[in-house]
């Protein structure tokens, strides 16, 4: 592997931007592809268009104009018989005007942007032809990702030098059975100088057989490096935790209700991992509402029945709480001690819950992200449960693990609200084990919901109150704190104010995350308690907040959120017997993929079915979180565009690791050098 600065014309200062490419050696160059191509050999039709891109345009000069402003400017109108766009000069000089004549017939290359008169394009190459001008037979040019102060030029040759030196020891470190005929180099070659008869449609789509080719090898190497953590952490040393005798049945015999199918074959799972004196990491699927906070208290039983100590953390302080208050109720009473960590306790309080956590007087302890720092330590810890995984990065998942005693890293369990989309699951959480609960507890009527324009809001707001004077009760969602000049949000608090005004008969709580932690809770509590009928609140209640009672939400702006955000929020009605209600408000005008978006949230309830038409539309990294796909740093491949080739990709890991182990280094160093490594087994 040579370092970048033995190619010509790369000194220190060129070489540290490169490295803001991660472009670190000759061969990350030779992998650092086109995100797209200039086509100088076809005329483009205007009405095909689109913005960013590269075209080349045919057509008559219609006006010449000088429009007034700050700089000298021209703009000249081009037509052809499908449409037309305007060139701009910012540069005018003689041999321009003259080409630019009104009726001229020109050619012209250039890349597309929005401006003051629609599609533009700024100084774009010209050329003046007769009806006997052929095109020009160029290759197609490669466009690079590149960053500031590299110019195309430059990095084309960085690229070309090391093409030429390099693409003869290129490594193959698929085996040729598994792909799809196209050679490593035969690859590269063709992305970096794509023909003219290239299918530029295909390779925009990246459904180019050697995108494919290159795509599928970076699958390939992160599903190895999937595989080895797993394979890694499964032979980690775990406490051996026998099922509870005692507990797991007292907690149950409390509640009003029995477990669901799919509760108890997921917590069968769970147990038979404890049993294991390896490291459980098991992730629990399950749709809104379908009960992961039981099946967690159960698998609680299991490790405090044995003695070891439980960390139980969810993403926000509301949750948090909620979790306390539910696993107190169901703990203290069978005599185990629940205690209470955040962020946001101070002094005392906190030094005495940390001395509790130490000494081992805690048993169950439930928090924030808190639990991670390094003051806290555990006396015993046996097991983490960590609720709405999404919220969490793996590094956060990695620094609990660290918590157990020297030997015995404690058992993991993560549950997530969002469901994921099983090709994104295998990707994303590929060094986990999943578990599903893909059924809902009985008795729950469906929620109705309904999208509604934002100038129908009063009418709304009238029924809302109609209702909860009949004793139901509602949330009203907003979705920002405060007014915020570029985004129009109704104010929870402006809403609450003005709400509490018009409709004095009614109990109208507010909570929103600026909200101190202890207003939060009582808010939560009288809202519980039903001494609230209509609760004003921000995105804060998205996450596991249960009020089973509660049969409406409105959410305001509806058309700003994500789809699995959307159905978490409404996941908080219907949890009880009563018929329940959502009403999407949206602002006019939407557009029709706006339209769709929250169609799909109407005509759907299953959260699976929504987080894959998510993934479609927004992509992997606002499903799970940026940071979860930063985690993930893919080159190439894109979750949502090619995750049909992940099983293949799968497969092929798997091959590779058992039958060309020495493949293995390699292609993680190619692919994911940054990577920490685990042994494999
Ligand atoms: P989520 O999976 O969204 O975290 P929760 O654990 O908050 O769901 O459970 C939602 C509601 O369903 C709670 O009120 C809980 O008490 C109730 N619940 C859980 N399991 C059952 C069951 N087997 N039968 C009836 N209700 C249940
Ligand atoms: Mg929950």
């Amino acid at each position: 592997m040579r370092s970048i600065q033995t190619l010509q014309g790369i000194g220190q200062a060129t070489a540290s931007l490169l490295e803001k490419l991660h472009i670190f050696t000759t061969e990350d160059l030779v992998f650092h592809l086109p995100r797209d191509y200039e086509d100088r050999s076809t005329i483009i039709p205007m009405y095909q268009l689109s913005v960013g891109r590269s075209y080349l345009l045919e057509g008559i000069i219609q006006s010449v104009d000088f429009p007034p402003g700050k700089r000298q400017s021209m703009a000249a109108t081009l037509q052809d018989d499908s449409g037309k766009v305007t060139l701009r000069f910012y540069h005018v000089y003689k041999a321009l005007t003259d080409r630019l004549k009104v009726g001229n017939r020109i050619r012209v290359f250039g890349e597309v942007r929005v401006g003051a008169r629609g599609l533009e394009l700024y100084h774009p190459e010209i050329q003046a032809i007769t009806s006997q001008t052929t095109l020009p037979k160029t290759q197609l040019t490669a466009i690079y990702p590149s960053t500031e102060g590299l110019t195309q030029a430059k990095l084309r040759d960085y690229i070309q030098q090391a093409l030429q030196e390099h693409s003869e020891n290129l490594a193959e470190l698929i085996p040729a059975q598994f792909h799809n005929g196209y050679g490593l180099k035969q690859a590269l070659l063709y992305l970096h100088e794509p023909p003219l008869s290239a299918n530029m449609q295909q390779l925009a789509q990246a459904t180019h057989p050697a995108q494919q080719r290159l795509i599928f090898e970076e699958l390939v190497a992160h599903q190895l490096s999937l595989l080895t953590r797993r394979a890694y952490i499964r032979q980690i040393q775990a406490p051996t935790i026998k099922p509870s005798q005692k507990l797991a049945t007292q907690l149950l015999a409390q509640l009003p209700f029995q477990l669901t199918q799919a509760q108890q074959r997921v917590s069968k799972e769970i147990s038979d991992d404890l049993q294991h004196n390896k490291a459980m990491l098991r992730l629990v699927q399950g749709d809104v509402g379908a009960g992961k906070t039981l099946v967690a208290a159960i698998a609680a039983c299991h490790a405090l029945e044995s003695g070891w100590q439980v960390g139980l953390m969810a993403p926000t302080e509301i949750l948090a709480e909620q979790h306390f208050l539910n696993f107190s109720r169901w703990f203290e009473p069978l005599g185990i001690s629940v205690a209470w960590l955040s962020g946001k306790q101070k002094g005392k309080a906190r030094e005495a819950a940390e001395q509790q956590i130490a000494s081992g007087t805690a048993q169950l302890v439930v928090g924030t992200h808190a639990l991670f720092q390094d003051t806290v330590q555990f006396s015993k810890l046996g097991l983490v449960i960590i609720d709405e995984q999404h919220r969490f990065g793996v590094d956060q998942r990695l620094a609990l693990r660290n918590k157990g005693e020297q030997g015995n890293t404690p058992h993991q369990l993560v549950m997530t609200a969002t469901p994921i989309p099983r090709t994104l699951a295998m990707s994303a959480y590929g060094d986990l084990d999943t578990s599903v609960i893909d059924e809902l507890p009985p008795g729950r009527a469906p929620i109705q919901t309904v999208t509604i324009p934002l100038e129908r809001r009063e009418q709304v707001l009238e029924r809302i109150a109609n209702n909860c004077r009949e004793g139901k009760q509602a949330y009203w969602v907003c979705t920002l704190v405060e007014q915020s000049e570029t985004l129009d949000a109704q104010a929870a608090e402006a809403t609450y104010l003005d709400i509490q005004q018009r409709f004095p008969d009614l109990n109208v709580g507010l909570v929103h995350g600026k909200m101190k932690a202890s207003e939060k809770q009582a808010v939560m509590q009288s809202f519980k308690a039903n001494q609230l009928q209509l609760l004003i609140a921000t995105t804060v209640i998205e996450v596991g907040v249960d009020v089973p009672n509660a049969s409406i939400m409105v959410i305001e702006n509806a058309e700003r959120l994500g789809l699995s955000q959307l159905h978490q929020l409404r996941g908080r009605v219907g949890r009880g017997a009563l018929a329940s209600f959502c009403a999407l408000l949206y602002k006019t005008p939407l557009s029709q993929n706006g339209y769709e978006r929250l169609a799909i949230l109407r005509e759907s309830n299953d959260g699976f079915v929504i987080a894959e038409k998510d993934l479609e539309i927004r992509g992997a990294g606002e499903l799970l979180g940026t940071k979860q796909t930063g985690d993930m740093g893919f080159r190439v491949a894109r979750l949502e565009r090619d995750a049909h080739l992940l099983p293949h990709a799968q497969h092929t890991a798997e091959q590779i690791l058992l039958h060309y182990p020495n493949l293995v280094e390699p292609l993680l160093e190619r692919w994911l050098p940054e990577a920490p490594r685990y042994a494999y087994i």
